[in-house]
């Protein structure tokens, strides 16, 4: 395994998190993603999108900021299990659904049965992203 993969760097700029959009400063440590999991080109993450953190909060401040990243830096956003169960949690707090909100929420309640994180696109992240930015507290 790519040492940068197992152990990570000292991030040498400032930035944000590839996967989830957390603000990374100067000498903190990144990981790069597995190529399997991004493709060629790698990606820099925080160290609880790395290795997967029971502690970290996910909250629609959380879904608010890394669907915003997810959307800016695409391809794709495939949520873990607990956003999944966030969104469709906070999806029945709304109401009405248009037809593609109701679509989306099927696909994770579907995603909730078989315990399997589906992969939404661009345009699905979008609506998503308006529905969470709706119900995030001001
Ligand atoms: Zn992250």
């Amino acid at each position: 395994m790519d040492p940068a993969v197992r152990f990570g760097i000292k991030a040498r700029y400032p930035g944000a998190c590839g996967l989830c959009g957390a603000p990374v400063a100067v000498g903190e440590r990144i990981f790069q993603l597995p190529k399997k999991r991004t493709g060629a080109g790698g990606r820099w993450v925080c160290a609880a999108c790395r290795f997967p953190d029971p502690e970290r909060v996910i909250d629609v401040a959380f879904l608010v900021r890394k669907l915003e990243q997810r959307l800016l830096h695409g391809p794709s956003y495939t949520p873990t299990m607990a956003e999944v169960d966030l969104i469709v949690t906070v999806m029945g707090y709304v109401d009405p659904l248009e037809e593609g909100e109701l679509l989306i929420l099927r696909r994770l309640q579907e995603a909730q049965l078989a315990r399997r994180c589906p992969t939404f696109g661009r345009a699905k992240v979008a609506t998503l992203l308006a529905r969470m930015n709706a119900a995030a507290p001001r």
